[in-house]
């Protein structure tokens, strides 16, 4: 079977510009950035695509931290995230921080891949491994959900109103005390 690139790079049996790892996630520099900082979120375990993936929410927790470094710490003026995932079919999702005039449109182009020095990658590298340490990625809550029963509203029961009149009330009290 053809190897997966990034279980290798997963396995680190290929290095990569690691910025971020734990247990079940990592996330490395893209080898052609569409801009300073193009991050890869993967799951360590071999998964096709993005929704194959059980610890949902987490993953993008770590996306999400990766986004927030690259605004701390490049000075991005925002973030994309796209999932492709058709060259390597690792599930993985791309963390493209944008720039003001960075060559791209309202969208990044995918073939303006920018040639940024091995020096300065390293450099890239390991500003944004600090800024996420300092605001690690939330653990997503692994709570059940709670299913609350409708409460059963008993309907207040309404007294009978009195609708006789003050004279006709004593009316039936005098004929009952006098018969
Ligand atoms: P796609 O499968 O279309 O989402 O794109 C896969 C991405 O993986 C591309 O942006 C590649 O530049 C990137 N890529 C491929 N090999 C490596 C590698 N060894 N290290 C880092 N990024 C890689
Ligand atoms: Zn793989």
């Amino acid at each position: 079977m053809e190897k997966c690139i990034f279980c290798e790079i997963a396995a680190k049996r290929i290095p990569s510009s690691i910025i971020y790892e734990d247990n079940n996630f990592m996330a490395f520099l893209d080898i052609n950035p569409l801009n300073a900082g193009h991050t890869l979120v993967v799951p360590k375990d071999h998964a096709r695509w993005v929704y194959d993936i059980e610890n949902f929410g987490e993953f993008w927790e770590i996306a999400k931290s990766v986004a927030l470094a690259a605004v701390e710490a490049l000075k991005a003026k925002t973030v994309n995230y796209m999932t492709l995932g058709y060259q390597v079919k690792h599930a993985h999702i791309h963390v493209i921080p944008r720039f003001e005039n960075d060559g791209h449109g309202e969208q990044p182009v995918f073939g303006n891949v920018k040639k940024i020095p091995k020096e300065e990658m390293l450099q890239i590298a390991e500003k944004l491994k600090a800024a996420i340490a300092k605001h690690p990625p939330k653990k997503a809550a692994t709570a059940s959900p709670i299913i609350v029963e409708a409460e059963k509203v008993e309907e207040p029961k309404e007294e009978p109103k009195e609708t006789r009149s003050e004279e006709e009330i004593d009316f039936i009290r005098r004929e009952t005390e006098s018969g």
